[in-house]
């Protein structure tokens, strides 16, 4: 804290010191309560020592306003010493007489408190509550109950009650008034005031006039001295304070009292010299008082007016209507830019000074005020600035005094500048319908939210999107934010209640998303940031919009996406994306479950699906990948060995993005099935249903591989044969069909167990077949096809117990040879070689005429 502003702090004191403050308090006031007990009797008893000067009542409700109202018990002790040491009274009488003293004293301080009331008495109403509480009510009831106390006693006669309890009051009114209050209100600061040579001076001649009046000895211009300190008195009340007042009184009645304690000054005549002191000290207190607190009153009232004219620079005139004076304050000339300061001007100069166009205003105001159309004289006029322009002035004013006729004859008023702040209002609303329709062309709402310490908010800010949105006024929503949820689905307003509290103590931005249902049904979502201001509350700007469109497209793109989804699973179709230089890759959901693995499992890269494919493609699938980054696009068929061990094939189908050059997006598809079909009609193309062995098309296509083969190499030996069962029909039409088909797969049977892996044996339609031979000379070939028909000849089918079928086979030989135009030509020559062989009568082996010179017979049957 700055140090100028330190006596302004309140300083901690600790409790050591306070006990210390209490004990100097008690001891100070016990101890002033019995000195000032023993001069009060000194001084003014009258009977029953009962004295009309009695200051320690003055002191102690001085010092409990003062100081601490626990202080109480040294009053008591006070007056119990009083009573006991300075009046005689015995201990229990002066204990009675002392609480009931201390009651009323006590009682009067705890009313005053209540009241508020202030000790330094600025305001007459303190110093009125004081009089009637302090220096009447106090005083009666302490008179009451003190010498009701002492008649009870016997120790005052019952007809002496009166009397008695008169000077009692009356004594403690003198205690209250010069004592009680100089007390009460004294202050070094105040008292300085008197310190000015005038003051001063009256203070000197009162002082003087007092030692004439009641120090020396009686002269008889004496009395007609009498009411000059009154004179004095009223000097000081008027130009000083309360507090230079009233030790003002004290003093001078401090020389009264002196005179009464030595019974002389100009009350010594009278016939009862107290009463008299009494009377003069006490009238002259008062009234020197209440002039003191009225004038103080009012200096302070317009002190404090013409500071705050002083302060808010307003200019005020006084308008005499007799001669058409205007009195004017420097305040009224600043609003002008006069430096010329003139505390009067004519009507007329302060017409000239008001734009032409702006008397009609002022006129027309005028007559309204003064038919009492309106209760005072309010209205805004130009007036011309020294700087050159015009200045819009309030100009508001009263009549303050009337003529015996009822005409006006004087008004006063005020003049205040409101140019700048008309500019600055018209400015803001400017801005005000600027904002205002910018934010009208904002699709969405737009609110500012106050939420005040006990919970409560309001929208002081909303537009008319707001009002839409939520299907509630502007007005309501400024009144009380509960009105805001009039439209909000049911379910939801508890938790953006709760929302918006948890965020107010976060305050972190935040979005909310809740349902209406008015006066659009649907959903809206609010976006807001709070702000903590310094009294405690939370202020909210933000924005809502409505995302209903928004949600249902979002609820049926989720719809597509599952569809889709479940349309992928089943076409067991993932996709993925990825760098295929860095091998970083984004896998679909699905394309994860297609590899096995739960989505996210594993890192979705080339590294990983690698680590899936079998050792033998791997190679095949980063050539595979390079080239895709050679040319833009991938295209490739794989296998991999998922988890379980199951091995599936994938087609993976890729283009490069145009944005990237080395990413790519891509398809994953799952072909096993396909795959498995695929390779399923291949061996289904080349093999003969019945038998399981080549069929013609095989057959055919390897003559001709080995066509080529010899084609190339002239050495190679390949020997074709073509194999025909024998009456063959005869089976069928005997035994039947089945047992036809029974007999073809047990004479491929027969032949395929003793032939050569290398060879190949081929079905060539019906019950025809055909042999190729590789490497294998002439007579290893006929050796071979010897012992085929042997084997067929001695091997029947035994088709049930009792049927067995037995049949022959007859076998036509070519050689590839030069002379052939190609595979058919060896063909065909095998085939008139097998003819041969049935025309000869069957079950035999012939070879071709060209490799022999004729056609012949091998088998001898
Ligand atoms: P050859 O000794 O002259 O060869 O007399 P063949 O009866 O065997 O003569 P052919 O060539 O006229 O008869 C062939 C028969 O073979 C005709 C047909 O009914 C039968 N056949 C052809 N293919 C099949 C087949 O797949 N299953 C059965 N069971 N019979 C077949
Ligand atoms: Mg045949
Ligand atoms: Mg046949």
């Amino acid at each position: 804290m700055p140090e100028r502003f330190k006596h302004l702090s309140v300083s901690e004191t600790s409790q050591l010191q306070k006990t210390l403050n209490y004990a100097v308090q008690f001891l100070v006031l016990a101890f002033s309560y019995a000195l000032f007990s023993y001069l009060g009797v000194k001084l003014a008893t009258l009977t029953y020592n009962i004295s009309l000067i009695w200051p320690p009542v003055g002191i102690a409700v001085a010092l409990l306003l003062r100081w601490d109202m626990r202080l109480w018990p040294a009053i008591l002790l006070g007056g119990i010493f009083q009573e006991m040491v300075v009046t005689g009274y015995g201990f229990l009488l002066s204990l009675t007489i002392s609480v009931a003293s201390l009651s009323a004293i006590y009682f009067a301080c705890y009313l005053l408190k209540r009241l508020h009331f202030d000790v330094q008495m600025e305001r007459s109403k303190d110093f009125y509550y004081f009089t009637l509480i302090a220096v009447i009510g106090c005083p009666l009831l302490m008179a009451l109950m003190g010498v009701g106390v002492l008649t009870l006693n016997g120790v005052i006669p019952q007809q002496d009650f009166p009397s008695a309890a008169l000077s009692w009051f009356l004594g403690d009114i003198t205690g209250m008034l010069v004592f009680g209050i100089a007390l009460l209100v004294f202050n070094l600061n105040r008292l300085a005031a008197l310190l000015n040579a005038s003051n001063l001076l009256v203070f000197g001649m009162m002082l003087l006039i007092g030692l004439e009046l009641f120090v020396f000895e009686y002269s008889p211009v004496a009395p007609a001295l009498a009411l000059l300190p009154v004179l004095g008195l009223l000097w000081i009340a008027l130009r000083t304070n309360l507090a230079a007042t009233s030790w003002v009184v004290l003093s001078f009645s401090a020389l009264a009292f002196y005179a009464a304690l030595n019974h002389q000054g100009i009350f010594s005549s009278l016939q009862n010299p107290p009463l008299g002191t009494w009377f003069y000290v006490n009238s002259l207190a008062l009234v020197a008082l209440i002039v003191s607190v009225s004038a103080m009153e009012s200096r302070l009232e317009s002190e404090q007016m013409q500071y705050s004219i002083q302060s808010t620079n307003i200019g005020t005139w006084d308008w005499r209507l007799q001669d058409q004076r205007v009195l004017v304050n420097s305040g009224w000339h600043h609003l002008l830019g006069l430096s010329h300061q003139r505390r009067e001007i004519s009507l007329g100069e302060f017409i000239s000074l008001v734009h032409p166009e702006d008397l009609r205003i002022i006129e027309n105001t005028m007559d309204n005020y003064l038919n009492q159309q309106t209760h005072e004289f309010s209205c805004q006029y130009r007036m011309y600035h020294k700087s050159g322009d015009w200045r819009i002035i309030q100009s508001t004013g009263k009549i303050i005094e009337w003529d015996l006729r009822g005409r006006a004859l004087r008004m006063c008023g005020t003049h205040l500048d409101v140019t700048d702040s008309i500019k600055t209002q018209q400015e803001l609303t400017q801005t005000y319908t600027f904002l205002n329709r910018v934010s009208e062309q904002i699709p969405g709402a737009i609110y500012q939210f106050i939420l005040d310490k006990k919970g409560h908010g309001h929208f002081p800010y909303v537009n008319q999107g707001m009002v839409r949105m939520l299907g509630v006024s502007a007005e309501k929503l400024k009144e009380d934010a509960k009105y805001g949820l009039t439209n909000v689905h049911p379910d939801d307003v508890s938790k953006l209640v709760k929302t918006i509290l948890k965020n107010s103590i976060l305050g972190k931005s935040w979005r909310y998303e809740f349902r209406v249902v008015k006066p659009r049904a649907g959903w809206r979502e609010i976006h807001s940031r709070p702000h903590q201001l310094e009294d405690g509350q939370v202020v909210w700007f933000g924005y809502m919009t409505d995302i209903t469109d928004h949600k249902h497209l979002e609820q049926s793109m989720r719809l597509v996406n599952q569809k889709l989804q479940s349309a992928q699973r089943a076409a067991k179709l993932g996709y993925w994306n990825g760098n295929l230089v860095t091998g970083d890759m984004s896998w679909s959901d699905i394309l994860f479950e297609l590899y096995g693995y739960r989505p996210g499992a594993v890192e979705a890269s080339f590294n990983t699906l690698l680590g899936l494919v079998p050792e033998e493609e791997k190679q095949a699938l980063k050539d595979g990948m390079a080239w895709a980054v050679r040319t833009g696009e991938l295209n490739i068929e794989h296998r991999i060995v998922t988890t379980d061990g199951e091995i599936r094939w994938f087609h993976q189908l890729a283009k490069v993005s145009t944005a990237n050059h080395h990413w790519f997006e891509g398809s994953a598809q799952d072909i096993t099935e396909r795959k498995t079909l695929e390779l399923r009609f291949q061996t289904m193309a080349l093999t003969d249903e019945l038998t399981g062995i080549a069929n013609r098309r095989a057959f055919l296509q390897q003559l001709e591989r080995e066509w080529g083969r010899f084609k190339r190499k002239g050495s190679h030996k390949v020997f074709v044969t073509i194999t025909d069962i024998d009456h063959f029909k005869q089976v069928n039409d005997t035994y039947g069909h089945d047992v036809g088909d029974k007999v073809l797969r047990h004479f491929t049977d027969l032949i395929g167990k003793h032939i050569r892996k290398g060879d190949v044996f081929g079905r060539m339609g019906g019950e025809e077949f055909a042999l190729m031979l590789i490497d294998s000379d002439q007579a290893q070939v006929i050796n071979l096809l010897e012992k085929l028909r042997g084997i067929i000849q001695d091997t029947p089918l035994q088709v049930t117990m009792r049927l067995s079928v037995s049949i022959t086979a007859s076998f036509g030989v070519a050689r590839f040879n030069a002379i052939q135009r190609n595979f058919d030509d060896a063909l065909i020559a095998a085939d008139q070689a097998l003819y041969q062989a049935k025309g000869q009568g069957r079950n035999r082996v012939c070879l071709e005429s060209s490799t022999a010179s004729q056609p012949h017979s091998i088998t001898d049957t």
